[in-house]
C-alpha cells in the first residue's frame, strides 16, 4: 500500500519509523511518503494560510498549495484513484470497520489541516481525484490532522497482511466483532494477591471460550452500552 500525507508539520511522522510499522515500511509492505505542504507554496513566505472571507477568528489554509499537492500526488500513482481522507472533527467518525475498508486500498492520501481548517473548495476539488472522505478521531478538537492521520495510519496499516506476525491475534481483538475484548492475564498466575480466574488454568478451551464470550458481553455492556444492538 502507498500512503502519502501533506502536513506542515511533517516530522511528526517520524514516530512511525518505529515498531511494526517500520518493518512494515522497510519490508516494503507500505510505502510511506511524508510531504510538507510548503513545498508547494511560491512566495518567499511558503505562506499556506490566510484570513477567513466573512470575518472570525483564526486562519484558513488557502487552497492553491493544496491543489498543486493533490495534483502532484495523484498523477504520479496509477492503478486505483486513491482514496483522499481529510481528518476532521467535522467528519465521519474513524472506526475498526473503517480502518477494514482502507485496508484493501492501493492508495491513500491524508491532508492533514491546521489553523481553523483547510479552505472548503478544496475537499470539491480533492472529489474530482478521488474518493474523499473526512475523518474524525472523536468528538473532540485537536490543534491539527497530523495525530488524528498517526492514529489512522497504523490503524489501518497493521490490518495489512503482513505486518502484524499473528494474523489470528487481530480478529479477536476489540471492535472486530462489534464487542470489547475480554480482559488478558499472563504469569505469575497470582500477583499481589490478585489470582487469575480459574477457568484460565483449567486448561478446557471450550469452558475458556464461553468465558472469554461471556467477559465480552459484560465488558461492552457495562462500558459500551451505545455498541449493543437495540
Ligand atoms: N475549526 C475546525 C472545526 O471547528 O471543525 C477545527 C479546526 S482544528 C483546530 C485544526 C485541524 O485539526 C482540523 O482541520 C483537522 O485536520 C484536525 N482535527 C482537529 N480535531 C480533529 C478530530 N477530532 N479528528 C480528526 N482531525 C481533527
Amino acid at each position: 500500500m502507498r500512503v502519502d500525507v501533506v502536513s506542515i508539520f511533517p516530522s511528526y511522522f517520524d514516530g512511525l519509523e518505529l515498531s511494526l510499522l517500520g518493518k512494515a515500511r522497510a519490508s516494503g509492505i507500505l510505502e510511506l511518503r511524508v510531504h510538507d505542504l510548503r513545498d508547494w507554496t511560491s512566495d518567499r513566505h511558503r505562506t499556506v494560510d490566510d484570513t477567513p472571507y466573512g470575518g472570525g477568528a483564526g486562519m484558513v489554509m488557502k487552497p492553491e498549495p493544496w491543489g498543486l499537492a493533490l495534483d502532484e500526488l495523484t498523477s504520479d500513482a496509477g492503478g486505483d484513484a486513491p482514496t483522499i481522507i481529510f481528518p476532521s472533527p467535522a467528519g465521519e467518525v474513524f472506526r475498526q470497520a473503517t480502518a477494514r475498508q482502507l485496508a484493501v486500498r492501493e492508495h491513500l492520501i491524508f491532508g492533514c489541516g491546521r489553523y481553523e481548517g483547510i479552505d472548503e473548495r478544496v475537499f470539491e476539488y480533492a472529489a474530482t481525484l478521488g474518493e474523499v472522505r473526512l475523518m474524525s478521531l472523536g468528538d473532540y478538537v485537536l490543534n491539527g490532522g497530523e495525530v488524528a492521520a498517526m492514529a489512522m495510519i497504523e490503524a489501518v496499516g497493521r490490518l495489512i497482511p503482513g505486518v502484524v506476525g499473528n494474523p489470528e491475534s487481530l480478529v479477536e481483538e476489540s471492535h472486530e466483532d462489534g464487542l470489547l475484548e475480554y480482559p488478558s492475564y499472563t504469569k505469575p498466575s497470582t500477583w499481589r494477591e490478585r489470582a487469575v480466574p480459574d477457568v484460565l488454568l483449567s486448561g478446557n478451551h471450550g469452558a475458556i471460550a464461553s468465558w472469554r464470550r461471556e467477559q465480552q458481553i459484560e465488558r461492552t455492556r457495562t462500558r459500551r452500552p451505545d455498541l449493543l444492538p437495540e
